[in-house]
Parts: structure tokens; sequence; C-alpha cells
């Protein structure tokens, strides 16, 4: 999801790269567990979300949608995300001593934060933000060691197809008046992406591209009446 507000707003007005030092440790968040909580439905979940996900826990995501994760529109394309539960709204993955339950395979949101991504010309920056982590004492780390991510150059394409796809796609729906081509893609996608399970022993990277070449030819395909 794009968000329109100036970089000086929300961040120490810096761009990072994987070899950059940044302010983001947070000393294991020792007793603090803010951002997990009232989050909304802003942890948008991609497809190596659910990958992990469901490959980890031995889990459908249907069965997710149980009590795990939800469903919801972000600019037409329905999307799922982490749901928030019980008064005090708190990540469904949060357990009782207030740590997440699922550390080792987190979504990649919760893997960069407090860091954010600033997309631009087909390819991103990590960003600090600064109104979210509430510990203001916070180390410098590096990027690629804080993000925590395995084939990290593999995974940033990933992250860089699967943003411009949602975009370009965005954009075709925001153009489109045929509802029927709308719900029809959404359903398509849901399914390719999301339901359709995924092979733990088999590399995440190449089910998708298989699943992202299905999508490209199924759009082809199947053109929308534009205004
Ligand atoms: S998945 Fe873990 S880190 Fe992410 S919001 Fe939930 S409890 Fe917090
Ligand atoms: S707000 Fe900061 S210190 Fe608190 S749980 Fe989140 S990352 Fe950790």
């Amino acid at each position: 999801m794009d968000r329109k507000i100036s970089l000086s707003e929300i961040s120490d007005g810096k761009l990072y790269g994987l070899n950059d030092m940044v302010k983001a440790g947070c000393n294991d968040c020792k007793g603090c567990s803010a951002c997990c909580k009232g989050m909304g439905n802003s942890i948008i979940l991609d497809p190596f979300d659910i990958f992990r996900l469901t490959t980890n826990r031995r889990e459908s995501f249907e069965e997710l949608l149980h009590d795990k994760i939800e469903l919801n529109m972000v600019d037409g394309v329905i999307l799922p995300n982490l749901k928030m539960v019980s008064e005090v709204q708190s990540c469904a993955f949060l357990n009782e001593e207030g740590r997440c339950s699922i550390h080792a395979y987190r979504p990649g949101i919760c893997r960069i934060f407090p860091l954010g991504r600033y997309y631009e010309n087909h390819s991103y920056h990590y960003i600090l933000q600064i109104h979210e982590c509430k510990n203001k004492n916070r180390s410098k780390v590096k990027v690629s060691k804080w993000i925590d991510t395995n084939d990290v150059k593999r995974n940033e394409q990933f992250i860089l197809d699967w943003h411009y796809f949602l975009k370009n796609l965005q954009e075709q729906i925001k153009k489109s008046v045929d509802n029927n081509w709308i719900r029809n893609i959404n359903l398509y996608l849901l399914n390719t992406f999301y339901q359709k399970p995924y092979v733990k022993e088999q590399n995440f990277y190449l089910q998708f591209e298989e699943r992202f070449e299905q999508v490209k030819r199924y759009l082809e395909t199947n053109k929308s009446f534009i205004e």
C-alpha cells in the first residue's frame, strides 16, 4: 500500500541500503510489544509470508483465516493481513508473555520494523520510521543483519516484483468499469498466490515465479474494459 506523505514527516530523511548502519536495534524489545497491538489491518501479508506461515505452522490458508489472519480490500485488491484480536487489539500471534510466537517465521513487515521501504524507479531503499518504535534508545545495526532474511538479494527482487505487480493491477482496477473482471481477477489472485498450498521442501521463489507467470498469462487473456 502506497502512502502519499513526505519522507521528512515519517522518517529521519535518510535512505538506507543493505550495508548501511541504522538506529533500528530495539534491544530485544524488553517487555514492550507496542507495535504488535492496535495495528488495524496494516500488516499486509505477501505470498512469501503465507508460504512461511502455512509451511511452518502446518496450517492451510483457510485455517489461518479462522482466527489469525483476515482479508481486506487494499486499493481494489483483496489481500490478507494479520488479525488484531481481543479487547486490546493485539496480533493473534502475540503470546501471553507479550512475545511473538512465530518469531522465526514472522511476516516481512514485522522483520524490518521500525524500518519501512521507500520505492522509487523500480527499486527501493529502507527508511527509518521515526514515530513507530516506542524505544527511544535504539542501537545502530547493519540493515542486512536487522532484516534477518535469507538470500536477501533474491528476496529483494521478489519484493520489487510483487510491489510493482500490485501497483499496476491497482491502477488497472481503478480505471476499470468491469465489476466482473475485478471480482474474477481478485478470486484468481487469492487462489493462485495464497490459497493454493506451497510445498515446504521446494524453493519459495521458484514456486512464486511459476504462479507469477501463470497470473501474467491470465491477465493477458482476460483484459478489462477501461473507462
Ligand atoms: S507476527 Fe509477531 S512481530 Fe508481527 S505483529 Fe504479530 S506478534 Fe508482532
Ligand atoms: S515498539 Fe519498538 S521496542 Fe516496542 S515491540 Fe515494537 S520494535 Fe520492540
